[in-house]
């Protein structure tokens, strides 16, 4: 078996030290396996849910060529056949879901309704606002339309056997009308990936209860339960363990027994991290990390069983996360996020990031990435701006919910004057 330690060491940048976010990312990629079992569910309940095998489309959509508008449907040839003006008999008339059956001679048309059938021959329609009628004929301009215009072609949206949408999509709205545009109903996709977190801390306090002096209520449960929610995983939420070793081992097995992932938040910092680390060296195959970035700089990462020793029992793959509600929501969101996504068996892309000019200098260490609680705008120029939020401390929750955007800073990258572009990764759609 090869082990987080021995795999990790092997990736270039590697220093546990500081380890740069591009790192960790590229690590906790390799060791996210996705679900394999698959779920077939009603039209429905299939949105947000990853698409487990490729969509093929059973016929042409549209199924006939049609008209793309009101006005009359004709031959082509007679565009050239008639000289400077056309005229034509109507022969008929054909409404979306009424086709019209009937010939239709060279010079004559058929009266058609946006969607309707073309009728046999016909491959032009001529707009209706172009026309003057009087009783059954027709008269306009012989270079009022080309040949072909206004029709849509059978199987123009998408032909019979084509690939209409692909595994590891994250079905949305529009996705859920192409299915049913195709007559299906039923739709495969992989089983939800479950995820178990509790949070650890003598001083956390659950709501109901008091709150004793020098303790604080729980937050991070919920944030990541939200965070979790968002992302369309099965949430198992374990409550707050005490800082005892016996209560973390028996949590952290029973989480590994009854999920994919393991999450927990808290004891991960110098000074609590010894009795972590050796709980966890006994079951477990983990590492810590000192992450090159700001906030989140503490996290431990790797593997845990259900059973007594690594190999044993049910295995998990395991996230101890810091402390700090705002490095918790951080970390999950730049490292965590993509290995779940990746274990759900979607094909996760980055989140877009937009340039935005910086308000204000911002004071920026090279050598660590650090995300910056920001409030982006866009100008009547189009040209998007960013303000940090005042407090950036990392244990400032109201930063998180009074901003709308990280502000990305580049490992590389120092101080920023006013004016300068920055990257911005927006909350809208993922938080
Ligand atoms: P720790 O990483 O356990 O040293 O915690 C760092 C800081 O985050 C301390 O101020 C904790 O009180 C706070 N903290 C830890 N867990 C939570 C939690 N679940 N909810 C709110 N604050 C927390
Ligand atoms: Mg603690």
């Amino acid at each position: 078996m090869t082990t987080l330690n021995e795999f990790s060491s092997c990736v270039t940048q590697y220093d546990p030290q500081a380890l740069p976010v591009t790192a960790a990312q590229a690590i906790v990629r390799q060791w996210a396996t996705p679900v394999t079992a698959v779920e077939h569910v009603p039209l429905h309940d299939a949105l947000d849910r990853v698409l487990a095998e490729d969509i093929v489309s059973p016929c042409d959509v549209p199924a006939h060529d049609n008209s793309a508008m009101d006005g009359y449907a004709l031959r082509s040839a007679v565009l050239e056949d008639q000289g400077a003006t056309v005229e034509l008999t109507v022969a008929g008339k054909a409404l979306a879901g009424h086709p019209f059956g009937g010939a239709v001679a060279p010079t004559a048309c058929v009266r058609v309704m946006t969607g309707a059938c073309m009728p046999a021959g016909c491959d032009t329609v001529v707009p209706q606002e172009l026309v003057a009628c009087s009783g059954e004929t027709i008269r306009f301009p012989a270079n009022a339309v080309r040949a072909g215009a206004n029709r849509r072609l059978a199987g123009e949206d998408l032909p019979r056997g084509s690939a209409a949408l692909r595994a590891g999509r994250i079905l949305r709205s529009s996705d859920l009308g192409l299915i049913a545009s195709l007559g299906i109903g039923e739709v495969p996709v992989r089983r939800r990936l479950r995820v178990a977190f509790f949070s650890t801390g003598d001083e956390l306090r659950s709501l109901g209860e008091p709150l004793e002096p020098g303790c604080v209520y729980d937050s991070n449960r919920h944030t990541l339960f939200a965070m979790l929610r968002r992302l369309n995983i099965d949430p198992l939420d374990l409550g707050v363990v005490r800082d005892q070793p016996a209560a973390l081992e028996t949590a952290l097995r029973s989480a590994a027994a009854s999920a994919d992932v393991v999450l927990t938040s808290g004891g991960v910092s110098v000074g609590e991290a010894d009795l972590t680390k050796q709980l966890l060296q006994t079951f477990g195959d983990v590492a810590f990390w000192s992450l090159a970035m700001r906030p989140g700089r503490p996290l431990a990462f790797g593997r845990v069983w259900s059973g007594e020793r690594p190999g044993v029992g049910l295995p998990a793959l395991f996230f101890g996360l810091p402390g700090n509600p705002v490095a918790v929501m951080v970390t999950f969101y730049q490292i965590v996020r993509e290995a779940l996504l990746v274990m759900s068996g979607a094909s996760a892309q980055p989140v877009p990031l937009l340039q935005a000019a910086s308000a204000e200098i911002i004071r920026k260490r090279v050598g660590r990435t650090e995300y910056q609680r920001g409030i982006a705008r866009r100008d009547a120029n189009g040209q998007w701006h960013v303000t940090p939020t005042g407090s950036q401390s990392s244990g400032v929750l109201s930063s998180m919910s009074e901003a709308n955007c990280f502000i990305v800073l580049a490992h590389e990258r120092s101080d920023v004057v006013a004016g300068e572009s920055v990257d911005v990764m927006l909350f809208d759609g993922l938080i």
